[in-house]
């Protein structure tokens, strides 16, 4: 970089740091410009955002949970009682929004559950059409410069698919909504697919019996402690729509951000470590992953270097593209 550079990505820097809208919309554009120049400068200006430790910087919060079920009016309502605690908030809505599917995307719904005119506030859509080739695995790099500008940051996603990355890996605390009534919740979570969250919402408390009556069939089917231990699944009901239940819920997700403690470095080591891992395997396959050592060994090696992100991402392409092993 030239020197000229190295000062605006400085400045770039600052302005994250100082939650500044202009240098985050125009960081989160730089990260999703794939020329070399802008990767070159998007690499410095996540060296600088990464000299700070892992654990420092904002909580991350995931949201997720099957279409419909009030994920935006819940965001929205999240965001709300945040920023009337003192929280600055930002926002990453993840939509696998078909093109065809013409419902308004994830985060303009989310927007409309928002004041616009609040400056503690900022959301940024991201489309994962596509799988890793679409916005969407720029997720990471940009959570680390949210991270670095806010209290709170959302990630919020609906559902997961097989070959996109798995947001809830990426989060410090993962809540799944799930709709009264509905019995897919209860399905995932004897088929192991609700393994993950930490805090499970049942919205809609409005509905009354049914939704009491899912809420209890939830909490009998969790086996209780988190595998990630010292941590009790709760199941908390919200009125996304009439606020109720809310302030709760983030009660729960601040109790258990409490509770990572000294885990929380090792997480995020942890996370990044996955996302380079997705992202190398999506790029060279099985083959790129056992030639860089295989699974255990690289994330391991990815563990241990938590810093420069996009640095560590080239040299590693490199070695792969020349043969290097
Ligand atoms: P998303 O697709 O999960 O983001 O769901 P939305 O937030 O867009 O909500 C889907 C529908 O459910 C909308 O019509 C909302 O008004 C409605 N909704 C959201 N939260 C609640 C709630 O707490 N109670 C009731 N009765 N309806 C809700």
């Amino acid at each position: 970089m030239s020197a000229r550079e190295t000062t605006a990505v400085a400045a770039l820097a600052t302005g994250i740091r100082n939650g500044e809208r202009p240098a985050l919309a125009g960081a989160l554009n730089l990260l999703d410009d794939q020329r070399d120049a802008a990767r070159e400068l998007a690499a410095g200006l996540l060296a600088l955002l990464q000299s700070e430790p892992a654990e420092a910087g904002a909580h991350l919060v995931g949201i997720t949970g099957p279409p419909g079920v009030g994920k935006s009016t819940l965001g929205g309502a999240l965001i709300k009682t945040w920023r009337q605690r003192g929280a600055r908030v930002g926002v990453l809505a993840v939509d696998p929004a078909s093109p065809v599917s013409g419902g308004a995307l994830l985060g303009d719904r989310l927007r409309m559950h928002t004041d616009g005119t609040d400056d503690g506030v900022f959301i940024r859509s991201l489309s994962s059409r596509g799988h890793f080739g679409g916005l969407s695995a720029e997720v990471w790099p940009m959570t680390l410069v949210m991270k670095a500008a806010f209290d709170i940051v959302l990630i919020e996603t609906v559902g997961v698919g097989q070959r996109e990355i798995d947001i809830a890996r990426l989060c410090d605390t993962t809540c799944f909504v799930a709709q009264p009534g509905s019995g897919d919740s209860i399905q995932a979570l004897k088929a192991g697919i609700l393994e993950v969250p930490h805090i499970l919402v049942v919205n809609k408390s409005d509905m009354g019996a049914v939704a009491e009556r899912t809420r209890t069939e939830l909490a009998s089917a969790l086996c209780g402690e988190h595998r990630d231990g010292h941590w009790q699944v709760p199941v908390v009901a919200t009125s996304a729509t009439r606020g109720e239940g809310v302030p709760e819920l983030a009660d729960k997700i601040a109790q258990h951000y409490q509770a990572l403690g000294t885990t929380l470095a090792g997480r995020r080591r942890g996370y990044q470590a996955y996302w380079l891992l997705c992202r190398l395997r999506d790029e060279f396959g099985e083959h790129g992953i056992a030639r860089l050592g295989g699974e255990e060994a690289l994330t391991a090696q990815l563990r241990a270097h938590y810093t420069s992100l996009i640095e560590q991402h080239e040299t590693l392409r490199r070695r792969l593209l020349d043969g290097v092993n």
